[in-house]
This record gives C-alpha cells, sequence and structure tokens, in this order.
C-alpha cells in the first residue's frame, strides 16, 4: 500500500472515533449538571413553598395563642385548637413550650424534637424543626434533604396527573410534614406547630417531565453518538479491507501480508514449527502478457492464487506483489519438507493453463521471529530468489549467509559513502595505456580505489555496482573528473609533459540534460584544455534515451573532450552506436583477449572491429592485455594503444608520476 494511503486510513482511524466517544462524554455530563440544575431548582423551589406554608400556619396560630392562650387554663390550647383548626388546612398538631423548651400543653400526639433545629431554616421569628414521618415526601437532616419517593402514589401520578388534563386539581400523590416553633408571649411560651402539606400531581408531573425531556435528549444524542462510531469501525473494516485486497488477484495484498504477517510471527515463538518467507515468481510474465493479452495474463494470476490458497494452512498466508510475484508465509519442520511442498505447489500452478509454457523462480527466507520485521525477510527472499538464472537447474533458492553479507556489506556502503567522499577516502589510481608501436606511454585512465578505514583497499567491483544502483555513482564520477583536472592542471604547472587521462561516466549521469555543460564547468576550474581529458561512456549508457546521448556527445566534443567508448563488445554493443554516435575511441573489452581462442574467431572479431573503427577515423584501446602475443597481435592489427598488466597495472598517483615523468 501506498504511503498515502496508509496515511488515510490512519488518520481515519484516529481522527474520527474521537470526537464520537468525546461527544458521549459531554452528552453525559453537560445533561447530568441540566439534571441537577434543573430538577434542583424546581425542587429547592417546591420544598421552599412547603415550607413557606408551615410557616404561614405557624404565624396565624402563634397570632391567635398570642391573644388567647391562658397558661393557667389546662384546656386552653384545647379550646382554641379545636376552633382555629376547622379553618385551616393542614394543621395536625400544636404544642406549647415554655422558655426552658419543655412542653408544657400539647394539641394532638405528636411532640417535636426541639434540640434538633437546623439553623438554615430558622429566622427570627420561627425555627424549623426536622422531624420524618415514614410518609412524608421529603424531610431535611443536618447533612441534607431526604426523599422517600416509594412513597409516592403512582396510581395517581398515572390516573391523575399525567394523564388528566385538569392535573392542578389531581389528588395529592404524596404529603410533606414540617414543623415550625414560634414564640408568642413575653414569658417565653413559644408555639410548635406541625403541618402536614399535600404535594400534588400536578407539582410532580412537572419534575418528572423536565426529567424525562433531559433524559429522551441524551438518550437520543447518545444513541446518534453510537450509531456514529458502530458505522464507523464498520466503515473502516471496510476501508482496511479494501486496502488489503489485491485488486488483480481479488487475494490480499503485501500490505496485508506485512501487517498479518507480522502479527503470525510474533506468536510463532509458541509454537513447535518455523517460519519461512517466501517469494514465488513467474518469469518472463511481461512477456506472457504481450503474447496472450493482459486479461489472459491476469486470469492466470487469478488461478495460481486459487492453486495456492488450497495448499495453504489458517496458519500461513499469501499475498500478490507487483506483476507475476506472489509472498508466501509459510510453516516448516524441515528444509527438505519445504522445498518438496513448493516443487509441489509449482507443479500445480504450471496445471494452470497448462498448454501455455511456464517458469518459476522461488525464494525463501527463513523466518526468525518478528524482530527484523516480515519486510526485511520478504526483501531476503528476493534477494534468493534473484539468484535464480535461466541456467539454474533448481529454481528454488534459500536466503544463506553469503547473501547475509551482501546485504550486510551493501548496507555498509550505503551507510559509509558520503562520508567516505567527504573524507577523501576514494583514490586515484592511475593505469597507463602505452601505445602499441613504440610501447610508450602515452595516455592512461583514472580508476578510483576506497581506502576504508576499517577494511582497508576495496576494489571497485565491491561498491562500483551498488553505487550504480543508487546513484550515488554520479557524485563519485564528479569526484573523479575533479581530481584528475586538478591533478593535470598540477602537473601543466609544473611544465611536466602530461599525456591524456580519461575517466569513466557512468550511464546515471545522462538522465541530466546538462551533462556536457555539468563537465565543462567542472574542468574549467582548473583552467586545463578539454583534449587532455577523456570521457569514458560505458556500453550500458547507449541503450538510454538514444537522444540526451547523442546531443551530449556532440555538445562534449564540440566543447573539445575526447570521446570512447568502454568495453566495447562486453555486452550487447550494437555495431550501429558506432555509425551514429561521433566517438573518437572505441576501447576494447577485456574479454576479447582473455577467453582461450582456440580457432582464431576472436582473432577474426578483433581484426574486423578494428578495420571498421579505422574506417570511422576512431582510435582502438585494447584492454585486459597482459602477454607479449596479445602485444604483437595488437601492433600488427594497428591498434593504437594497449592499456593492460602486461604494461602496467593501475597504481596510486606518485607512482604514475615516476613512470610518466621520471
Ligand atoms: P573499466 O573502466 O573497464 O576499467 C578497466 C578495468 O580493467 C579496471 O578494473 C582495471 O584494473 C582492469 N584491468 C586493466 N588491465 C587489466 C589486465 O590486464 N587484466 C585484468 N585482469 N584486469 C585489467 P578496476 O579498476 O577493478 O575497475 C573495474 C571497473 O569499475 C571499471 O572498468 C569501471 O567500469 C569501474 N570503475 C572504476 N573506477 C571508476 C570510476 O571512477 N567511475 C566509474 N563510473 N566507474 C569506475
Ligand atoms: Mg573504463
Ligand atoms: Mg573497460
Amino acid at each position: 500500500m501506498s504511503k498515502q494511503k496508509e496515511r488515510k486510513l490512519k488518520r481515519l482511524k484516529r481522527q474520527r472515533i474521537w470526537p464520537y466517544v468525546f461527544g458521549i462524554v459531554l452528552v453525559i455530563v453537560v445533561f447530568s449538571l441540566l439534571l441537577l440544575l434543573i430538577n434542583g431548582f424546581l425542587l429547592v423551589n417546591l420544598i421552599y413553598d412547603k415550607m413557606q406554608q408551615g410557616y404561614e400556619n405557624t404565624k396565624m396560630v402563634a397570632k391567635v395563642m398570642e391573644t388567647d392562650w391562658q397558661p393557667e387554663k389546662e384546656d386552653s390550647l384545647q379550646e382554641i385548637c379545636d376552633i382555629l383548626l376547622k379553618g385551616m388546612s393542614g394543621v395536625e398538631n400544636v404544642c406549647i413550650a415554655d422558655s426552658n423548651n419543655e412542653i408544657v400543653s400539647q394539641y394532638g400526639k405528636e411532640v417535636p424534637r426541639l434540640d434538633y433545629y437546623i439553623p438554615v431554616f430558622s429566622s427570627s421569628k420561627a425555627k424549623y424543626i426536622p422531624t420524618k414521618d415514614d410518609d412524608d415526601f421529603f424531610y431535611l437532616t443536618q447533612t441534607g434533604i431526604n426523599f422517600n419517593l416509594d412513597n409516592i402514589d403512582k396510581n395517581v401520578i398515572k390516573e391523575g396527573g399525567l394523564t388528566s388534563e385538569n392535573m392542578w386539581e389531581t389528588e395529592d400523590v404524596t404529603t410533606v410534614s414540617v414543623w415550625y416553633q414560634m414564640p408568642f408571649s413575653n414569658e417565653g411560651y413559644s408555639v410548635c406547630v406541625k403541618s402536614k402539606l399535600p404535594i400534588r400531581g400536578a407539582e410532580i408531573f412537572f419534575l418528572a417531565i423536565v426529567l424525562e425531556v433531559i433524559i429522551i435528549l441524551a438518550f437520543v444524542l447518545i444513541i446518534y453518538y453510537l450509531i456514529s462510531i458502530f458505522s464507523l469501525v464498520y466503515e473502516r473494516g471496510k476501508l482496511a479491507k479494501i486496502l488489503s485486497t489485491d485488486v488483480v488477484t481479488g487475494g490480499f495484498n503485501l500490505q496485508y501480508f506485512n501487517k498479518n504477517g507480522n502479527r503470525l510471527l510474533k506468536k510463532s515463538w509458541k509454537n513447535k514449527y518455523n517460519y519461512a518467507v517466501v517469494t514465488i515468481q513467474m518469469d518472463k510474465y511481461t512477456n506472457f502478457c504481450s503474447c496472450y493479452g493482459m486479461r489472459e495474463g491476469e486470469e492466470l494470476l487469478e488461478g495460481f492464487v486459487e492453486v495456492l490458497q488450497k495448499n495453504l494452512s489458517k496458519k500461513e498466508i499469501l499475498a500478490h506483489g507487483e506483476k507475476a510475484e506472489f509472498a508466501l508465509l509459510l510453516t516448516y519442520k524441515t528444509e527438505e519438507e519445504l522445498t518438496n511442498r513448493l516443487k509441489d505447489m509449482i507443479s500445480k500452478m504450471k496445471t494452470v493453463k497448462a498448454d501455455q509454457k511456464k517458469y518459476f523462480s522461488i525464494g525463501i527466507c527463513q523466518a526468525l521471529g518478528a524482530k527484523n520485521g516480515i519486510e526485511a525477510m520478504y526483501n531476503c527472499a528476493v534477494v534468493a530468489r534473484n539468484k535464480v538464472t535461466e541456467a539454474s537447474e533448481n529454481p528454488i533458492v534459500w536466503f544463506n549467509d553469503e547473501m547475509r553479507k551482501d546485504q550486510l556489506w551493501l548496507h555498509k556502503v550505503e551507510n559509509d559513502m558520503e562520508k567516505a567522499l567527504e573524507n577523501k577516502e576514494f583514490q586515484v589510481y592511475l593505469q597507463p595505456k602505452y601505445s602499441t608501436r613504440e610501447e610508450v606511454l602515452s595516455g592512461a585512465e583514472a580508476l578510483v580505489r576506497w581506502i576504508h578505514p576499517k577494511e582497508g583497499f576495496v576494489a571497485p567491483f565491491r561498491f562500483i555496482p551498488i553505487f550504480e544502483s543508487n546513484g550515488f555513482v554520479v557524485q563519485l564520477d564528479d569526484y573523479m573528473l575533479t581530481e584528475v583536472a586538478r591533478q593535470q592542471a598540477q602537473w601543466i604547472e609544473e611544465g611536466r609533459k602530461i599525456v591524456p587521462i580519461s575517466v569513466n561516466v557512468s550511464r546515471a549521469n545522462f538522465v541530466r540534460e546538462d551533462l556536457a555543460e555539468h563537465i565543462c564547468q567542472i574542468v574549467d576550474r582548473f583552467k586545463v584544455p578539454h583534449d587532455v581529458i577523456e570521457l569514458e561512456l560505458t556500453e550500458s549508457a547507449f541503450f538510454d534515451d538514444k537522444e540526451v546521448l547523442l546531443n551530449t556527445i556532440k555538445k562534449l566534443k564540440s566543447y573539445g573532450f575526447v570521446i570512447s567508448m568502454d568495453d566495447f563488445g562486453a555486452g550487447y554493443s550494437s555495431l550501429n552506436s558506432l555509425k551514429e554516435l561521433p566517438l573518437d575511441v572505441v576501447k576494447l573489452d577485456a574479454g576479447f583477449f582473455r577467453d582461450e581462442d582456440e580457432d582464431g574467431r576472436g582473432k577474426l572479431i578483433v581484426e574486423d572491429t578494428i578495420s571498421l573503427a579505422k574506417k570511422l577515423e576512431m582510435r582502438i584501446v585494447a584492454e585486459g592485455i597482459e602477454t607479449r602475443e596479445q602485444v604483437d597481435f595488437l601492433a600488427h592489427m594497428n591498434c593504437d594503444l594497449i592499456q593492460g598488466y602486461y604494461f602496467a597495472k593501475p597504481m596510486p598517483v606518485a607512482e604514475f608520476e615516476k613512470k610518466a615523468f621520471g
């Protein structure tokens, strides 16, 4: 999966769920507060109202007592109350207390606890005396208000308060008793009055409605958030499925393979079997598609997935990578068992569209836990798979220690290369070129050597291919050209009789359209005549963009540089390149002279190439010349220059100076 898609999925995962969860928490908090505030407010009002009524009753009784009550008359209170309470609703008990707060007279059975006041409700005129009746709706204690919700008559709420239209006149739902004590005489007498006050259906109804509205609103919002969370989780699951599905085969893709593979590997230490990361590739799949078409190619891949899937257990994974490449995480007990199993899989894969020939290459990397990550192991499997060549009899290769060493070396080189350039660890070696006839030193090739602080002397074949694949060779070539130009400038200044020195220009340089100007700039910094610098282009460069190549060569030539084609004949050099490109020099590859040439065919080719190049007015340099016979043969053929161990190996500049000018 691309990094972008991965980021999108991550964003989706992170961003969306939290607001909803937060929403739910917020709704619960806000609505709880609302509930507390509104219902609290309504309740306080209700309580205050009832207490006010109790207080008013007490005030009225106290007023009557002030004028009518006679302490010396035993049934004075009885007489007053018999008359007074007929006209007052809710007053049940009345007591008279003396200055010591002792009850001296009482009407009704109950007496208040006069030592139990709550100061909050006290006033200068009356004191509230908290008591508890079992059928009270609420009562006050020293610590707060207590409710007896069980005492609410639910039937009354249903039949009267909640359903009746004239709910304000419904029966009482419950009652609340309040005792007040109020002084009424100069002798310190006070009256205690208990009012039993009704709470109506409408009052409870109002509270219940507010409560219900708030709860319903909160409920709706919570449901909304929950639905959003569920749909999000579902969508995410769907998206994750889409993202892990391979569009070509309908199976899994590498993204899924990496994620789930690592999960399985983490658990693998518990199991008795081992895991191996395997890559199977159908070779020349592009050719297959060119012959039979893309659709046929895709059907083939679908068929492969079907076949492979049937051969997997639940603890194994299969995914499709690029083109006809498959990644597998397989369990195994022995290497032999897995190799045989894979051979069997290949033969089954060959039965898909059996009439068409198919070849496979397989790489295996033993999975040692999830420490390195399955991606790294898959890369190792690919490294092993790339070792399978057309000539290989066995298409199955296990990633081994040698390959691991190569990988480590690759990492080391890539880690160290930039620092090496900064620290001037790359050194210029010069290999002289000799004229064939006179056998005098007439030129040289600059060849790089890496003097690594830990590894010591490192030959180019160990790092140039790595630099070529990661592009660093471009910087190295610039460095070599700079050093050669600097050296030539120094020798010119010293009055030496210099010879042209060639530098290698790797094909990677040809991505720049201004390559010619760039080379010119480097050389011109040292004010060196251009014809003392020769540029060797490797044959592979001739397969890239012909137009850029031709333009660059033309420009370089016009600036006065000498251009040569390196390793001519080593690969697939086409004679066309000789025709199309205005080259100055052709360097015959060492391979022409290295192999045994019993029937003389190689000699014939060299002879003809030399005479062809001569006719095209090019000079010939023969590389890798190691024997006197080769020198004599080349002299006979009119070859211009010879570069090889016969005359000299590549050497440090100081040694070259002795040879050239000494
Ligand atoms: P090349 O440019 O074809 O260089 C010639 C190679 O042949 C050199 O190997 C040289 O040491 C070797 N050689 C010369 N005469 C003989 C001989 O008689 N016998 C044998 N066996 N070998 C001989 P070297 O220095 O190891 O370089 C290998 C390749 O690395 C070069 O092939 C070139 O392609 C690349 N290379 C070296 N230095 C540079 C550089 O600065 N830039 C780039 N881009 N490539 C470089
Ligand atoms: Mg060369
Ligand atoms: Mg060469």
